[in-house]
């Protein structure tokens, strides 16, 4: 049960909330219920947070109607000022609306807020049997630039052009954060995800700033797996890896497979790590429009990501009794939602950790 401690959280120093915290005054911090499953799901957090006495005040934004040009996007400014002002903060799933002329909302908050690690934890549940019980590894994914730069274009009728962009601020910046979370966290390893063999610019400098900060490192053993070896790898023996770091669109698609490996998508938390301090906590998973509404929604990957803001703000009793709660009500297997094989609604799945606070 304690395995998220040492999964989850951040080298950041977040020393001024928590004096804050120790004030006994509460804690305000940003909440984007999102779209689609996102407002279940939030309430849910709300609900357990409420039940566990944690001092937070929700300062709740709500994705805009009407495209905001100073954004470009759906999200307003004053969403964005929130989470500067804030610090911290946890976001629903957001719906990437269809259409021209706006940018996706969680590129718009990765770029404007400067998002630049998004960290992945992924552990196999106690109680809850998959066909693995040793996964325990986490992604570090690149969250600013590569092929989700937004640089995509028609170059004559028929042929379309999307530009990947890596940098090496923007490399040297995530493989920092890959082996201090390491050395925070007690892991032994990291491993570099790359297609440098055919991508031998962009994804050949992004191993070069890899192996530059894996020397500052030599705690910790450095490797560097091809992505497709990296899936039949992770298929065949997970326990194989620890922290994994890796450019922007294979992190998108590598945590999506580590998430299957456990359960699925309802499972697994993450936590944006931006400067200044920011960490923007949100579930790896969308807003599920086919369960919208339907009182279906597992809540666990977003109450786990609440757990890495608690963790963020290093408050650890906090976290482990809500982290606890979770996972003694998934492994008694009385609650569970649809998505484990269950049959109880978010609601009964949320009562039902309240109970085990
Ligand atoms: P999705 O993650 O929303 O859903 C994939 C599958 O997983 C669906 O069958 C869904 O029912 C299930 N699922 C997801 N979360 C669940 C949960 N908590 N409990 C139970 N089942 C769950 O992916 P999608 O359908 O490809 O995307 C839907 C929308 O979400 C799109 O607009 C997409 O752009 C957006 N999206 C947003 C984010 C984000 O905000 N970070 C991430 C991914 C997708």
């Amino acid at each position: 049960a304690q395995f998220l401690r040492r999964a989850v959280g951040s080298h950041t120093s977040s020393s001024a909330l928590r004096r804050q915290f120790s004030t006994g005054a509460p804690i305000t911090a940003t909440l984007f219920p999102g779209d689609g499953i996102g407002p279940e799901i939030a309430e849910s957090v709300k609900q357990i947070f409420t039940a566990a006495q944690i001092p937070i005040d929700w300062e709740e934004h709500f994705v805009g109607k009407e495209v905001d040009p100073r954004t470009q996007s759906f999200l307003t400014w004053e969403s964005l000022e929130s989470v500067r002002r804030n610090k911290v903060g946890l976001k629903g799933p957001m719906a990437t609306p269809i259409g021209k002329g706006h940018r996706s909302l969680n590129l718009t908050l990765r770029k404007e807020l400067n998002l630049y690690a998004n960290v992945r934890p992924c552990f196999s549940l106690p109680g809850y049997k998959t066909r693995y019980d040793d996964v325990d590894l986490v992604t570090i994914r690149e969250n600013t630039e590569g092929e989700y730069s937004g640089l995509e274009h028609q170059v004559v009728r028929g042929v379309v052009e999307s530009i990947k962009i890596i940098t090496r601020q923007a490399s040297l910046r995530v493989a920092e954060h890959a082996f201090q979370y390491a050395k925070a966290h007690g892991r032994k390893r990291v491993s570099a995800i790359h297609k440098a063999n055919i991508m031998q610019k962009t994804d050949g400098l992004f191993l070069k700033c890899c192996r530059e900060v894996a020397e500052k490192y030599p705690e910790i053993v450095y490797e560097e797996v091809v992505i497709d070896n990296c899936c039949m790898m992770l298929v065949k023996n997970p326990a194989l890896f620890d922290v994994l770091v890796m450019p922007n669109l294979y992190g998108d698609i590598i945590s999506d497979l580590c998430a299957g490996l456990i359960g699925g998508l309802g499972l697994t938390p993450s936590c944006n790590i931006g400067e200044g301090g920011i960490a923007l906590a949100e579930a790896v998973h969308g807003s599920a429009p086919d369960i919208a509404g339907k009182n279906m929604a597992n809540p666990t990957a977003l109450l786990l990501s609440a757990v890495t803001m608690l963790r963020h703000l290093e408050l650890n009793d906090k976290a482990d009794q809500v982290q606890n709660a979770v996972l003694k009500t998934i492994a008694e297997g009385k609650y569970r939602t649809i998505d484990l094989g269950g049959k109880s609604s978010t609601t009964d799945f949320t009562n039902a950790i309240c109970d085990n606070l």
